[in-house]
């Protein structure tokens, strides 16, 4: 079991994210959300930048690794971050035409 790497309480998962518990998203009346917890800590597994994280890909950088995918991009943790992640893109190699 993952603890939240912000306020150290349980994480939770459902099929499309992992969050912390503190997390307490609540629909307004204008269809907004809001969260009603005091922790924002949460990661989706669908990330249009670097693509879909698997349940073990989040787990791994809970513990400070790195994720890479087939493009040779990183992922890790970075609480700093409102995503609460730091993508680094790979090197593309760029040759004369
Ligand atoms: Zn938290």
């Amino acid at each position: 079991m993952a603890k939240c790497p912000v306020c150290q309480a349980q994480l939770k998962k459902v099929d499309t994210m992992v969050f912390c518990e503190n997390y307490k998203p609540v629909k307004n009346e204008n269809g907004e959300w809001n969260n009603e917890g005091n922790c924002e800590f949460r990661i989706t597994f669908a990330n249009k930048v670097f693509g879909t994280l698997t349940p073990q890909n989040i787990k791994d950088m809970l513990s400070n690794k790195a994720v890479k995918n087939k493009k040779g991009d990183t992922i890790e943790l970075d609480l700093s971050s409102q995503y609460f992640t730091k993508i680094t893109f790979a090197k593309k190699e760029v040759e004369d035409f």
